[in-house]
């Protein structure tokens, strides 16, 4: 797991005077990766470039700072050495190339930017026209991504969810052993800020046992966070669990959106499918492993729990295996919108709570030998916690759509309706440490599309 060093100092300021501002996400104690154009830079790009996909022109490898954009294939003139060469990875359309190069080229390059936005950097006036201002930019996905595997690291969402089902029997006794997962749709993942219209599909059958079928009525969000894979493994050979986060770029924020009448009816005996592979939205910055060593925390099991298999299990990962990532969740209905109301938050939890790490969902997912890749998608689960207000879906919440919540304009909702807008939010705070920040990942439910 990445140490302390430099530049994770709190007094550490830069000269660009946005990264001090209140609350910025943004400080140059994160400098998190994503891929960004100009606003309207792919309408004009010429047609002889290389990346044949259009709606690719353009982007490229960024870092953020403040307000701004470090443009990455401009600051690898800027950079020495290690921190050039590993700045001009990011140079293409996707960080896919970045990632794979691993921890030592991460670090040489979060080391040589954190080095040249510092206050006093003679690099300062170079850096400055390096500079692209998030307002005039828009956000592309970072990785191109092969796979997307969705975990379930959550036992108080797992727990939730299960009593619904099973009141007397929540958890099902695999859970406490086995990090439990599902392959999800890697091309239905979209990038913050973005809009999807409402699946429809199959929903049990009533009386007459006929399946329904038409737009879903139970459309939910999953407050989650993405874990993006650096360095692959050969097929065929595991990865040990404290070489695991050796494999980890760095994690996102992820609403993995559900049609829960869809996933009930579909999903024994074989797990979710069209119920989830309908949409997912992560956020555009990706915030390394390295920049969350400070809020590292002790992995423990409550008293009387299994410990895990040896396998799962390691003096690394028990002593800070865990993350203190504050996770909140916010809706903002259409008309509290057109009305000029605030949006109204649904939870505020912590990734502290998972009863899973990330590296022992990555040993766990390449133990039977599957490969990962350099971009493909984890996700941890919806991230709930053990007390009220702290549940990161709707179908907690509401308790399965029995107990609406009340806004504060009058609205109610049990599930989310057409023009819903959910916006996940997420940052880190820690004694001895800068307070760093996720940014957002927001996305809204249009209404479903006709069939024809
Ligand atoms: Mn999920």
């Amino acid at each position: 797991m990445p140490a302390l060093n430099r530049t994770h100092d709190p007094a550490l300021t830069s000269w660009l005077a946005s990264a001090q501002a209140p609350g910025c996400d943004f400080p140059i104690q994160n400098l998190p990766f994503g891929v960004f154009r100009r606003s309207g830079e792919g309408a004009d790009a010429d047609g002889d470039d290389e990346d044949s996909d259009p709606s690719q022109a353009g982007f490229r490898g960024g870092v953020a700072i403040g307000d701004q954009i470090v443009d990455l294939a401009a600051a690898a003139a800027v950079l020495d050495d290690e921190a050039s060469d590993a700045a001009w990875a990011c140079a293409g359309p996707t960080l896919n190339r970045f990632m794979a190069l691993g921890p030592a080229a991460w670090s040489a390059l979060r080391a040589g930017l954190s080095a040249a936005l510092a206050t006093g950097s003679e690099h300062e006036e170079a850096l400055r026209r390096c500079l692209v201002p998030q307002s005039e930019a828009e956000m592309g996905l970072p990785a191109t991504i092969g796979d997307y595997t969705d975990f379930y690291s959550s036992i108080d969402h797992a727990t939730n969810i299960g009593r619904l089902f099973r009141p007397d029997n929540p958890l099902l006794p695999n859970y406490r052993w086995i990090p439990i997962g599902y392959h999800g749709r890697s091309s239905s993942i979209a990038v913050s800020p973005e809009s999807f219209p409402r699946p429809r599909g199959q929903q049990r059958p009533g009386e007459d046992g006929v399946p329904g079928f038409g737009p879903s009525t139970r459309m939910d969000y999953e407050l989650e966070l993405g874990i993006f894979v650096g360095p692959g493994n050969e097929r065929g050979r595991p990865i040990p669990l404290d070489r695991a986060e050796d494999h980890v770029f760095g994690l996102c924020l992820l609403n993995d959106w559900s049609a829960r009448d869809l996933q009930a009816w579909e999903y024994q005996p074989l797990g979710p499918f069209l119920g989830k592979s309908f949409a997912t939205t992560v956020s555009p910055w990706i915030v390394t492993m390295e920049a969350l060593a400070p809020y590292r925390r002790p992995f423990t099991r409550p008293e009387g729990d299994p410990q895990p298999l040896p396998y799962l299990d390691s003096e690394q990962n028990r002593a800070e295996g865990g993350i203190d990532v504050c996770l909140e969740a916010w809706l903002h209905t259409r008309a509290q919108r057109d009305d000029d109301l605030p949006p109204s938050r649904l939870s505020r939890g912590s990734y502290r709570h998972a009863y899973w790490t990330a590296a022992q969902l990555v040993t766990h997912h390449a133990v039977n030998g599957c490969n990962l890749r350099p971009g493909d998608l984890l996700a941890t689960g919806t991230l709930s916690g053990p007390k009220p207000g702290m549940q990161g879906a709707l179908i907690e919440i509401t308790r399965g759509g029995k107990d609406p919540i009340d806004l504060p304009n009058g609205e109610s909702r049990s599930f989310l309706e057409d023009g819903d807008t959910v916006t996940l939010r997420a940052w880190c705070e820690a004694e001895g440490a800068a307070r760093i920040g996720f940014g957002q990942a927001t996305g809204t439910v249009l209404p479903a599309l006709p069939l024809g």
